[in-house]
């Protein structure tokens, strides 16, 4: 019998299931869809060791006043989707005053992220997928001479406070460096250590073939139709009901929307991200950040893909246009882009707490449920992590 159910297979519920069974449990794995199909496929797909700290919310007046306007496109909203975000925005902004954040929230968060290679590591070899990964870091890069010597500075702090490697460039070593670029730039930080995988859905489906191969179960199903059943749990599946004794809920963004029928209220940051793939015959030799004007450059499998930042609202906002139409022409400006490879824009949605670390452990509301979501805007990153971190909580199984 499954004594474990994990619902959602991206890459948190993938890596959990992995986990657990890594200890022993019988573990079934239950989507609506194939693996890895959401946010885990259409994110930049890096797994970024430099990412020592989470995103905080800007809290200077002048960024500020300028997301207020809609004058930034790594951050933007609609009046529409106002209702749904101030709240849990207000509660980000307090988490992220600087006192609190440095000593509550930065060194969980950096303790994961040093892990993260590590986990992701073993996965990728004992699921053979080093063909999808490169390990050269990248780059972000900035147009102004202000927006380079603010990032010089935080380099020069991350590497003293946590170790990490990065590489200052001039605009003319950027230039010798990335060949095809077609403007001249201030300078870029070179984020060594970080790895890039070339097609993060992939990813996520190796990770479950080898979920798969060690005899783990993965089904079609609903996980809306959970529901209790004495003292376990029951889900439907395609293949008909599944009980088990305890669920964990890894569902990303449409986590809270679950736990609000189990006495759970869940105040979630959704940023929707978009993305494009262009076919390009001289794109970027690595994946490129375009910080000030919130664009990711990122050569995928499937052409190179063009990110946004993040647009705030509701997880079923309509989707719009405007924050990738300007977050192409940023990269046109960069690069000479092909077509557009066919297809609508991707939409996905960052599934961010207000507290920025993911929410790992027991529900404690109701036995044998629990949770590992909320991984914000390094979930891909984080998967393996937190899916052992919860696996050591959960323990190994009862011997009866
Ligand atoms: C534009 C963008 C760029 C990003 N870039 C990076 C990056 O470079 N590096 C990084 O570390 N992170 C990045 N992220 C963040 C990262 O993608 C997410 O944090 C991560 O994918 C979350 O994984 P997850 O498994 O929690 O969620 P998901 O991958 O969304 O998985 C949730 C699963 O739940 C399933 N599900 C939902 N509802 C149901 C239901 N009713 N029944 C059954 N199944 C259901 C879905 O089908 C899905 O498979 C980015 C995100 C975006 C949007």
């Amino acid at each position: 019998m499954t004594e474990i159910i994990v619902l959602g297979a991206g890459m948190v519920g993938v890596s959990t299931a992995l986990a657990l069974q890594e200890q022993g449990h019988t573990v079934t794995l239950l989507d609506h869809r194939g693996p890895g199909e959401e946010t885990s496929h259409g994110n930049a797909g890096m797994i970024q060791a430099e990412a020592m700290e989470p995103y905080p919310l800007p809290l200077d007046p002048g960024t500020v006043l300028a997301i207020a306007m809609g004058r930034t496109n790594d951050v933007a909203w609609r009046l529409s989707g106002l209702p749904h975000f101030l709240g849990p925005v207000l509660r980000y902004a307090r988490n992220s005053m600087p006192k609190g954040y440095r000593a509550n929230v930065v060194p969980e968060w950096a303790g994961m992220i040093r892990r993260a290679q590590d986990d992701h590591g073993k996965l990728i070899a004992a699921a053979g997928a080093d063909d999808l990964i490169a390990r050269q870091g990248f780059r972000k890069v900035y147009r102004t001479a202000k927006g380079f010597d603010a990032a010089a500075a935080t380099a020069e702090r991350y590497r003293a406070e946590h170790g990490v490697p990065s590489i200052l460039m001039d605009g003319r070593q950027v230039a010798e460096a990335e060949p095809a670029l077609r403007k001249t730039l201030a300078g870029a930080v070179h984020w060594t250590s970080s790895w890039a995988c070339r097609d993060p859905g992939g990813l996520v489906r190796r990770y479950a073939d080898l979920f798969m191969a060690r005899r783990g179960s993965l089904v079609l199903g609903d996980a809306m139709s959970l529901e209790r059943t004495g003292a376990g749990w029951k889900v439907q599946s395609h293949n008909g009901p599944i009980t088990a004794e305890r669920v964990v809920v890894c569902l990303g963004p449409w986590s809270p929307a679950l736990l609000a029928r189990f006495g759970h209220t869940i105040p979630m940051v959704f940023k929707r991200g978009y993305h494009r793939h262009f076919r390009v015959e001289n794109g970027p030799k690595l994946p490129m950040m375009d910080v000030e004007m919130g664009t990711f450059l990122s050569p995928m499998v499937a052409g190179l893909r063009v990110l946004t930042g993040a647009e705030l609202g509701p997880l079923d906002m309509p989707p719009g246009t405007r924050q990738i139409d300007r977050s192409t022409a940023a990269a046109r400006e960069l690069f000479a882009l092909g077509d557009k490879v066919e297809g609508p824009d991707w939409v996905g949605t960052r599934p961010c707490l207000p507290g920025m670390l993911p929410m790992i452990g027991p529900s404690a509301k109701q036995d044998g449920l629990w949770f590992n979501f909320g991984h914000g805007h390094q979930g891909f990153t984080l998967g393996p992590t937190t899916a052992r971190l919860l696996a050591e909580r959960m323990g190994a199984p009862v011997s009866r």
